[in-house]
């Protein structure tokens, strides 16, 4: 289907024809999907048809394959932005890049308080997979000065329980400061 602008001054058509500027996040035949220029969250992205209709009952009716197809998108992009707001919040670009992994042999390192905060599993749980050798703990054996924190929630707990995450590392960087 041809987008058809019946509603001539219509922002939105403006802003799907590229008469007024913006911040475009997803294009098609069909749909165009930006960001709003005055945000009422973070991440707000507008999703709309390309042709204009007066509303989504009138877009059901006339054309519901695109009424799909911004359901999905708008699905999409709710995805893509959490994973970018994830990327920009939580893995800062590093400064440099390592290629070769680092072999530590000071035994020293070894006596380095560690503490390690539990989320996905209990801490007796993160103990005996330990003892058993699973790999994805490797190293965890030989560490002499751990302290075990239970904080029960998801393997992202910057987001389930971010301020109590944050008071447990606070706790920890600030105990042992002169
Ligand atoms: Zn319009």
């Amino acid at each position: 289907m041809q987008p058809v602008n019946d509603a001539p001054g219509c922002l939105f058509c403006r802003i799907a024809a590229s008469e007024v500027p913006a911040t475009i996040v997803r294009s098609s035949d069909r749909l165009v999907a930006f960001r709003d220029v005055n945000p009422q969250a973070p991440t707000h992205v507008l999703v709309m048809p390309r042709a204009h209709h007066p509303d989504v009952d009138a877009l059901a009716k006339a054309d519901p394959e695109t009424l799909a197809e911004l359901v999905r998108a708008a699905a999409e992009i709710a995805v893509e932005e959490q994973l970018d707001a994830f990327r920009q919040r939580a893995v800062p670009e590093p400064g440099g890049v390592l290629r070769e992994a680092p072999q530590l042999t000071n035994d020293a390192r070894l006596e380095v308080p560690t503490t390690a905060i539990c989320t996905g599993y209990t801490s007796d749980e993160y103990k005996a997979a330990v003892k058993e050798g699973y790999a994805w703990l490797g190293g965890c054996a030989e560490l002499r000065n751990v302290t075990w924190v239970d904080l029960p929630t998801s393997h992202w707990p910057m987001w389930s329980r971010p301020e109590e995450l944050a008071r447990i590392i606070g706790d920890v960087a600030n105990a042992d400061a002169p």
